[in-house]
C-alpha cells in the first residue's frame, strides 16, 4: 500500500497511507497490556478512533462532491499533493512514539492525545482543500466549495418547502388560504419574507448558521474584528469592529421589496468617538458565507460575489428569465471584502430612506451601478 517514490502519490495512496498510521497506532493500544492504564491511555484510544473515524468519514463525504470516489482518489493536484505528504510524515512519526511507548512500558504521554486531535483537524482541512482544489479546477462555478456547500443546503430546504407547497395546493381552498396566512405571518416574525415574489422566497438564512460553522469557523480577529476561516480554501471573512457576529437578521421594513441582507452587529470600540455596543448594520454571516470565492494568489481575504446580481449563473432556474436577465454588473470574481460587499449592498439592493438621495435602482435585480 505504501507507495515507493513520491511520484505515483494520489490523494488517495496518501489518504490510504495515513490512515495506516492511526490503525497502527490504535492496534498498539488494543493489544497493550492494560492492567495498570489510567485515564490518558483510554484517551489516547479515542481520539485515536475518532480521528480514523473522521478521516474515513471526510473521505466519504468529498467524494460525492467532486464526481464520485474514483476521482477523488485519483486526483493528483500538486498542492494537495504537497499537504498531504507533509501530513502523511507527521502521522508516520505520531505512530512511532507509540510503537516506542509500548516497548520501554509506563504512563503514556498525555500530549500525545492532543497531538492526534490537532493532526485530525489538520487532516480534515487538508481534505476540504483537495475537494476544494478538483471543484475550482472543474466547475464554471467561481465560488468555493464550501459556500457551495452551504448553498446546496439552501437549495434543499427550497425544495422542501416547494414540496409542502404543492402538497397544499391539493387540499380543500378554505384550508389553503388559511396555512398561507400563517406562514405569512410567520415569515413577517422572522423577517424572512420576500415579498411580491412568493415562488422565489427564499429559506431562512438563519437556517443555514449550523452549515456554515461545519464549512469553516468564526474566530476574534484582534481586539476589535471577527472572521469567519473556511476550511475549503482557508480564505477569511471579516467583519471589521464587531463584538460579536450576530445570528439573526434585522426584520425589513414592512412591505419592503428589497432582499434582507442586514443584521445587527455591535461596535467593538474600534474607531474613535463610536462607544462600544453601538448598533450598527453588517452583512448576515450566511449570506457572504454562501457566496465566497477562494482568495487570490497571495491574498488570504475570500472575495465575494452579490447573490442578488448573478442569480442566475447560481440558481442555474434556466427557462423563462435566463437571457434577458444575465447582467455583468459585477466583476465576475466579486468584491474584495466584506466592506466592499456591503457598500455594493447598501447602493444596490437597499431601500433608501425616503428623503435622501435620488433612488438608483427601483426592483431587486436591478444592479448596474457598481
Ligand atoms: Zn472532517
Ligand atoms: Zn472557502
Ligand atoms: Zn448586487
Amino acid at each position: 500500500m505504501m507507495s515507493g517514490g513520491g511520484g505515483a502519490d494520489t490523494v488517495g495512496s496518501l489518504l490510504a497511507s495515513i490512515a495506516m498510521s492511526l490503525t497502527e497506532a490504535l492496534r498498539i493500544l488494543m493489544f497493550a497490556d492494560k492492567r495498570q492504564w489510567g485515564p490518558d491511555e483510554f484517551e489516547q484510544i479515542r481520539v485515536l478512533e475518532a480521528a480514523l473515524d473522521e478521516a474515513k468519514k471526510d473521505f466519504q463525504e468529498m467524494a460525492p462532491l467532486v464526481h464520485g470516489q474514483f476521482y477523488y482518489q485519483n486526483d493528483r493536484t500538486g498542492a494537495s499533493l504537497v499537504e498531504l505528504r507533509a501530513l502523511q510524515a507527521k502521522f508516520a512519526a505520531h505512530a512511532q512514539n507509540f510503537r516506542d511507548w509500548v516497548r520501554t512500558g509506563g504512563p503514556i504521554n498525555p500530549i500525545w492525545a492532543r497531538e492526534t486531535s490537532e493532526l485530525k483537524r489538520d487532516l480534515h482541512r487538508a481534505q476540504c482543500r483537495a475537494a476544494r482544489r478538483i471543484f475550482s479546477a472543474e466547475q464554471d462555478q467561481p465560488r468555493c466549495l464550501g459556500a457551495f456547500q452551504v448553498y446546496r443546503q439552501q437549495r434543499r430546504a427550497e425544495a422542501e418547502r416547494a414540496r409542502r407547497q404543492r402538497a397544499q395546493s391539493e387540499r380543500p381552498p378554505w384550508q389553503q388560504q388559511h396555512e398561507q396566512e400563517v406562514e405569512a405571518q410567520q415569515q413577517q416574525d422572522q423577517g424572512t419574507a420576500e415579498p411580491g415574489n412568493p415562488s422565489r422566497r427564499k429559506t431562512s438564512l438563519e437556517d443555514l448558521v449550523p452549515v456554515c460553522n461545519s464549512v469553516g469557523r468564526f474566530e476574534r480577529l484582534g481586539r476589535h474584528d471577527a472572521a469567519y476561516v473556511c476550511d475549503f480554501c482557508d480564505g477569511f471573512l471579516i467583519w471589521h469592529d464587531i463584538l460579536r457576529v450576530p445570528a439573526a437578521r434585522t426584520p425589513l421594513p414592512p412591505g419592503s421589496t428589497y432582499p434582507n441582507w442586514q443584521a445587527t452587529g455591535l461596535t467593538s470600540g474600534a474607531e474613535d468617538g463610536v462607544p462600544v455596543g453601538t448598533e450598527k448594520q453588517v452583512v448576515f454571516p450566511p449570506l457572504a458565507i454562501a457566496n465566497h470565492v477562494p482568495p487570490d494568489e497571495g491574498d488570504f481575504r475570500a472575495r465575494i460575489l452579490c447573490p442578488y446580481c448573478d442569480e442566475y449563473t447560481y440558481l442555474d432556474q434556466g427557462g423563462q428569465d435566463s437571457e434577458e436577465e444575465m447582467r455583468y454588473a459585477q466583476d465576475e470574481r466579486g468584491f474584495a471584502d466584506v466592506d466592499k460587499f456591503r457598500e455594493h449592498l447598501e447602493w444596490n439592493h437597499t431601500a433608501l430612506p425616503v428623503p435622501a438621495i435620488p433612488v438608483i435602482s427601483s426592483s431587486v435585480s436591478n444592479c448596474r451601478v457598481m
